[in-house]
């Protein structure tokens, strides 16, 4: 990808429905790049639906990541393994017809086991994905998500190490990853992350990132809901100050409960950076209508 892209999770707040067509062509009317669709409560698009999408997106020049539904536990068995797989499929499948990039998933639980059982376990099933959906001509890619609570799969090292598997990449919700031990919020942790993922994924990593951030309530145990950037305390100014000294590229995603305001907060931040290190900078929907 060319540049960092700004946009919301799910349609912003201010469209005139809450249906992704309306939502794309809100994101277009606000100056922001990108949008998530939010599969979290069951993929209900179909496929008609999804190729006018997909046409509407491509049209205003708004790339698209879709998020699959919350139910999802690779590390689980039975009925639960069973739908979780065809709940990662089916958001991949209708993906694709969207013209969307990535499907960002919570991997799953770790449960009794140890992480390192959990690690086999989900990497396992994400190999056999790959290979059904290849077997489909399904070629997006999986994202598999920093999760807020230390119960869940979703460290920095998790998703670094489950990119072994072909074709899965990591999104890094930055606001999970301060919720997950009160930690990861100044200039240099936020560094050190970024320090780490070129380590492991190179310049291409940090040239095709996905990120989540909002403002975030967490306790000892980690995320408790989202909030507003300026009623929390996370420190996203010196977050997007970080962005720009690394030089990425890719999507950032605000999952703020105000969305589009955050997300147009978090792309002006950026802007200010760059102007200051004399990087060219693009200067649509600097103001929000
Ligand atoms: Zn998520």
């Amino acid at each position: 990808m060319e540049e960092l892209l700004f946009g919301t999770a799910g349609t912003p707040i201010s469209s005139k429905g809450n249906d992704s067509m309306s939502g794309i062509a809100r994101i277009h009317e606000l100056g922001l790049s990108c949008m998530e669709i939010e599969f979290v409560r069951g993929v209900k698009m179909g496929e008609r639906t999804a190729r006018r999408v997909g046409g509407l997106a491509k049209q205003l020049g708004i790339r698209l990541s879709v998020h699959a539904p919350y139910y999802i536990n690779l590390n689980g068995d039975g009925e639960t393994l069973l739908k979780s797989k065809q709940r990662i499929m089916n958001s991949a499948r209708i993906g694709q017809i969207c013209g969307a990039g990535s499907v960002v998933i919570h991997a799953g639980f770790l449960q009794k086991g140890t992480r390192e059982a959990a690690y086999q376990k989900i990497e396992k099933q994400l190999s056999d994905i790959k290979e059904q959906l290849k077997t489909e001509d399904v070629y997006i890619t999986l994202r598999i998500e920093t999760m807020g609570r230390s119960s869940q799969f979703g460290s920095l090292e998790d998703v670094l190490e489950i990119t072994e598997v072909e074709g899965v990449s990591p999104c890094f919700d930055f606001s999970h990853l301060h919720a997950r031990a009160g930690k990861n919020n100044t200039h240099d942790e936020f560094a050190s992350i970024l320090a780490r993922v070129e380590e492991k994924l190179g310049r291409k990593g940090l040239g095709d990132m996905h990120i989540h951030v909002s403002g975030i309530e967490y306790s000892d145990k980690g995320e408790k809901r989202h909030l507003v950037l300026a009623e929390s305390d996370f420190n996203y100014r010196e977050l997007v100050r970080v962005f720009s000294d690394f030089d990425i590229k890719g999507m950032v995603i605000c999952e703020s409960p105000n969305l589009e305001s955050d997300a147009l907060l978090l792309r002006r931040e950026y802007n200010g950076f760059r102007c200051k290190d004399g990087t060219k900078t693009e200067s649509k929907g600097l103001s929000y209508p």
